[in-house]
């Protein structure tokens, strides 16, 4: 191992790397439950950082895993075997943004929501928008094909991802184009590949232009029957909402107390629908699913009267997981993949694989995604 420190050091600096017990406790577990401590944590800042890393461990047979921010829930960024932890943290630049072409290029480490910030004064923003969106890397949200509730209408990270720069096993440094392009769609193949086939250095990812109005609903019941029931006539009138989320009373009470969203603490069921796009079309679907939802039983329809009130419904919604934590230390994650028959109907992402159906205590039967 000194060997092998003293090379990560060469190519690294003597900042570049973490090798005391204490320091890699930290990088021994993810959103999961597994838990295994690496040998080494490295943190390279270019391509050929990672390239020169990534030859030296074929040269010494050392297992790596790339990791972002640790926030994936399949314990795909824990070092099973040991051996060197690939940090993208340090590699967090955005590198160009191309607004005439509708696109940015990235560096792994930056995080999600950061893509957005940097492009929203010009109107546009990064549509996948997995929960975990102020922690979670581009890099990670790539390896695990992340959605988030706006896949609805938007897709999964596969559908916003143009091209990728990705440093191979052997050290050869591969740049993809996106499906348009002639050849193998090589991006398809790497988008969820969960860091098993290659580390992702660049990636130009999509922008899109915000819509000009944005209204997002609660609606509240007394039966989750009826939310359940809503649903269906919304989607069998072809509304297509960019977010259709529904939490049970269980759940919403727990959200409710960690996070004072608004959400009634007696209800039996809250969906919460988010429509954007032109002006009068969303005015017109309001009206759709406000008939939607009082047809079906709604006792209460609220929609959001500003920026902030819109935040602090989707704050309950995206804090689900830490909700429940409080609660209790342990619960089970049902995630499955699933693979919708067209992408405008992807609600939900391929993000997480069987692995991720992690841990139980019998209080909490909680579906959560
Ligand atoms: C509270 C919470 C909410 C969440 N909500 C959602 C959600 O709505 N939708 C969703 O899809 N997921 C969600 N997740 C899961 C998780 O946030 C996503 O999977 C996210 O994409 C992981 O990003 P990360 O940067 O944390 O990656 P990590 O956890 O660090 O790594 C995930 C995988 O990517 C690989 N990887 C990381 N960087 C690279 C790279 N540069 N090159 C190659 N491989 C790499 C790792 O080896 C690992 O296999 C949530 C998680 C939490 C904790």
């Amino acid at each position: 191992m000194a060997e092998v420190l003293a090379a990560v050091e060469r190519i690294l600096g003597p900042r570049g790397y973490l090798h005391r017990p204490e320091d890699l406790t930290l990088y021994e577990y993810d959103g999961g439950i597994d838990k295994s401590r690496p040998d080494l944590v490295v943190f390279p800042q270019s391509t050929q950082d990672v390239v020169a890393i990534v030859k030296l461990a074929a040269q010494f047979g050392i297992a790596i895993v790339g990791r972002g921010a640790g926030t994936g829930l399949s314990g795909g960024a824990i070092a099973r075997a040991g051996g060197i932890i690939i940090s993208f943290a340090r590699m967090n630049r955005i590198l160009e943004i191309d607004l005439a072409n509708e696109r940015a290029v990235v560096e792994p480490g930056v995080v999600n929501l950061d893509i957005s910030l940097a492009v929203e004064a010009d109107g546009y923003f990064y549509a996948p928008d997995p929960s975990s969106q102020r922690a979670c890397t581009i890099g990670g949200n790539v390896s695990e094909n992340a959605g988030g509730p706006h896949t609805l209408a938007y897709g999964v990270t596969t559908n916003h991802v143009l091209g990728l720069e990705a440093v191979l096993t052997d050290g050869t440094v591969l740049e993809t184009s996106g499906p348009d392009a002639p050849g193998y769609d090589l991006t398809g193949l790497l988008v969820g590949s969960e860091g098993t086939m290659a580390l992702v250095t660049k990636v130009i990812v999509r922008l899109m232009r915000k819509p000009e109005i944005v209204k997002t609903i609660l609606a509240v019941y007394d039966r989750p029957e009826d939310a359940g029931d809503t649903v269906a006539w919304i989607t069998a009138r072809a509304i297509t909402p960019v977010a259709v989320e529904m939490l049970d009373g269980m759940l919403l009470r727990m959200v409710e107390e960690a996070t004072h969203a608004g959400y009634p603490m007696d209800a039996a069921a809250v969906l919460l629908i988010e429509l954007e796009g032109m002006k009068e079309a969303v005015e017109e679907q309001v009206e759709q699913i406000r008939d939607a939802c009082l047809g079906c039983r709604a006792r209460e329809f609220r929609v959001a009267r500003n920026a902030e009130e819109r935040e602090l419904l989707w704050k309950g919604r995206k804090n689900a997981f830490g909700a429940v934590g409080r609660c209790s230390p342990a619960y089970y994650v049902h995630a499955r993949r699933w693979r919708p028959r067209c992408a405008s109907s992807m609600s939900w992402p391929g993000a997480m694989d069987s692995r991720s159906a992690t841990f139980s205590t019998p209080a909490t039967g909680i579906s959560i995604r």
